[in-house]
């Protein structure tokens, strides 16, 4: 039985005085999320700060980002995942759409960091996700399959026990269009099964999040497919009352 697991990613918002009506608020409203795992993802520079502020015991912490690097050295601007384990974090979003399409990070660097990650104790959440003309020209599956097959060529297969997948197609994020249900249970069973053909007791035991304008009016139909376990919520986990209530529908 796998745990229904809500993350929440904050990309590049906030600032003291938000962050602190924030937190407030999901320190109040933590006890909504039940049985679910919660954790949030502040920009790195406002992790400590965060951490200081959160009284809720059952929301963990992580990142949106780490450098391929995994101890300290002369990497200029780059941020370390021992440094963010070293501040009380558990998790690292990893190949977020924003960051292959702005930042062209490849599926190697990708599979590099999730590989610094993992050897430093954090769990990646690993995204993936195809664009709109990716579907339309019939690409799906072979845009994901290259995703995730060029993660488990660099740290194989048993590496995957210490990873959460995020479906996030390129086309719903931000955008409020949110993939059906039905549509997203179908690429989180292709998911379970490419990752069956190496290793059905990974396949099996995984965390699959969808990721892609989850709200609270949609979170409960998403979250009730077999194959999705979570969501990966960007625009509405700014939002504490929203946040909570997609917490409380997984
Ligand atoms: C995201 O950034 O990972 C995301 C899913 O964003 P949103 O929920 O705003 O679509």
């Amino acid at each position: 039985m796998r745990q229904m697991f809500v993350a929440g990613n904050w990309k590049m918002h906030g600032n003291k005085a938000d962050i602190k009506s924030l937190i407030t608020g999901l320190n109040a409203m933590s006890d909504r999320a039940g049985n679910a795992k919660v954790a949030i993802c502040p920009p790195a520079l406002y992790v400590d700060y965060v951490n200081r502020s959160l009284s809720a015991s059952n929301i963990e912490l992580g990142v949106q980002n780490i450098a391929e690097e995994p101890v300290q050295g002369a990497y200029t601007g780059e941020i370390s995942a021992d440094m963010v384990k070293d501040l009380g974090c558990q998790y690292v979003i990893l190949g977020h759409s924003e960051r292959r399409a702005i930042y062209k990070e490849t599926d190697a660097e990708i599979a590099n960091k999730v590989d610094t990650a993992i050897r430093s104790g954090l769990t990646p959440i690993l995204c993936v996700g195809e664009t709109l003309e990716e579907r339309e020209a019939g690409q799906l599956e072979e845009v994901i399959s290259t995703q995730i097959n060029a993660v488990v060529a660099k740290v194989g297969i048993n590496a995957f026990k210490n990873v959460v997948i995020a479906y996030e197609p390129v086309w719903a994020i931000g955008t409020g269009k949110t993939a059906t249900a039905e549509q997203a249970q179908e690429v989180h069973a292709f998911i379970r099964n490419l990752l069956a053909g190496y290793d059905e007791g990974v396949a099996s035991g995984i965390i699959i999040q969808y990721g892609g304008s989850v709200k609270p009016d949609n979170a409960k139909e998403l979250f009730s497919q077999p194959d999705i376990d979570g969501g990966l919520i960007g625009g509405a986990s700014l939002v504490a009352e929203d946040f909570m209530a997609i917490c409380e529908a997984a």
